[in-house]
Parts: C-alpha cells; structure tokens; sequence
C-alpha cells in the first residue's frame, strides 16, 4: 500500500510502542511521539503592569507551561500546516 509518510507521522524509529497522551484540547489518546508538544510562557502579571515594573528594573519570573495536541489539533490552531506537495521535505 502507499504510504503518505515514511515515519508516518511519528518519531517512534524502529523501537515498536510507545506510551499514549492525552490531548490538551480535545482529550483524545495520541502515541507520545506522534503528538506535537507546545511550549508557552504565562506570566501572572498584567502586561501595562510588567511594562512599568521592567522599567523599574524588576525581574518577572514566567511560567513555562508544556501543551501537548493531537495532530487535528496542532493543524486546527496553526502550529503545524498542511504543506503542499511541492513544499514537503523529499523523503529517501
Ligand atoms: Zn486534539
């Protein structure tokens, strides 16, 4: 059968399973290396507030939080895109 990725999709290798994830939106089981990891910073304070405390001087400690999306997901709130074709990476 045709394959559309060599990996399909996955960065699992030839090491045969691999645990499961929740999605962060949308709840559903993903393999931990198919599901595309997202990093942000939340910081607790306002922005007009943290620019008038950097101006002081003042250290803003933020938070990293890691989110964790299945592919519909990731592909539904643009951290990855439907490349076409011609724009996929060549695979041999
Ligand atoms: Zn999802």
């Amino acid at each position: 059968m045709t394959k559309k990725r060599k990996s399909g999709g996955r960065s699992k290798g030839g090491k045969g399973s691999s645990d499961h994830v929740q999605c962060s939106n949308c709840g559903t089981i993903v393999p931990k290396d198919k599901a595309k990891r997202v990093t942000s910073r939340i910081s607790l304070v306002e922005p007009s507030l943290a620019r008038e405390l950097r101006a002081a001087g003042t250290y803003i400690a933020a938070q990293t939080t890691l989110k964790l999306y299945c592919v519909s997901c990731a592909v539904h709130f643009g951290h990855v895109k439907v490349r076409a074709k011609s724009e996929r990476r060549r695979k041999y």
